[in-house]
């Protein structure tokens, strides 16, 4: 599949890591000039290294999405580099630790609602004020399958997931008339550095995951990008409101 976005400009947030630096490289091999925003800095400054490399142009911006403040820089940074936000890939987040709801403790739930629900509103707040501006824009948020049904152990990363997906849709209702589209992706299980983390590195476990998949296998970042950029170019053009699955079929049992 090879989507044009030249002279387009793309924003990821959570560009540094798994899904964000794999969105953040198709963005960019699809002529894309890219923003990468990340509360990681070596993360986010190798994502764009990448892109160099790959003779692509982009700049890391540091960005904690749960902060107003920072979210408001790094919307203005972006265009007064490079002028514009065509696209938006909100997709900053964390899983959080790991409790049944009886045990989540407050301090988790208040981290990863702030990052991943908080954080998606905050960003869309400040990418759809320029986009109104400059006349339109696209935004995919990364929600997950955990936004469309229950997980255990996750309470707070659930509640935020299925957040992400009705924040989606009100904001693709509201400025669907004024050019802007909104569509969230939701992933299965993606072989990213935050699966290792949340499994502890173990093989086992891993391989349980990609056992209960249809396919067989985990996802690769990549095919996550590959529906962003889809969702993000013109043959998505009648697409808004929109919770997108991409999880080898997981959803589907
Ligand atoms: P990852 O941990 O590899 O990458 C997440 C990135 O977000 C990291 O670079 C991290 O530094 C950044 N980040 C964390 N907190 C931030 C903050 N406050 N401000 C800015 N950046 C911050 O994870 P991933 O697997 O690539 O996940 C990306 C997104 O996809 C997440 O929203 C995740 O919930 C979602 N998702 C992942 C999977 C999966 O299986 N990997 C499945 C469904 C949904």
């Amino acid at each position: 599949m090879f989507l044009h976005m030249d002279n387009k400009v793309a924003l990821v947030t959570g560009g540094g890591s798994g899904i964000g630096r794999a969105s953040a490289l198709a963005f960019a091999n699809a002529g894309a000039k890219v923003v990468v925003a990340d509360i990681n800095v070596d993360g986010g400054e190798e994502t764009v290294q990448m892109i160099h490399e790959a003779r692509g142009e982009a700049i890391f911006i540091r960005t904690d999405v749960s902060q107003a403040a920072d979210v408001a820089t790094m919307v203005t940074q972006a265009v007064k580099t490079f002028g514009h936000i065509d696209c938006a890939h909100n997709n900053a987040g964390i899983s959080g630790g790991s409790a049944p709801t009886a045990e989540c403790s407050e301090e988790n739930w208040d981290r990863v609602i702030s990052i991943n629900l908080k954080g998606i509103w905050l960003s869309m707040k400040y990418e759809i004020r320029q986009m109104l501006e400059q006349g339109g824009g696209v935004i995919v948020n990364s929600s997950s399958v955990a936004g469309l049904v229950g997980t255990r152990r996750v309470p707070a990363y659930v509640a935020s997931k299925h957040g992400i997906i009705g924040l989606t849709k009100t904001a693709a209702l509201e400025y669907a008339r004024q050019n802007i589209r909104v569509n969230a992706v939701c992933p299965g299980v993606i072989h990213t550095p935050m699966i290792a983390q949340f499994t502890g590195g173990n093989a086992q476990i891993m391989e349980e995951f990609a056992e209960e998949e249809p396919l067989g296998r985990m996802g690769e970042p990549e095919e996550i990008a590959a529906a962003v950029l889809w969702l993000c170019s013109d043959a998505a053009s009648f697409v808004t409101g929109h919770a997108m699955v991409v999880d080898g079929g997981r959803t589907a049992q």
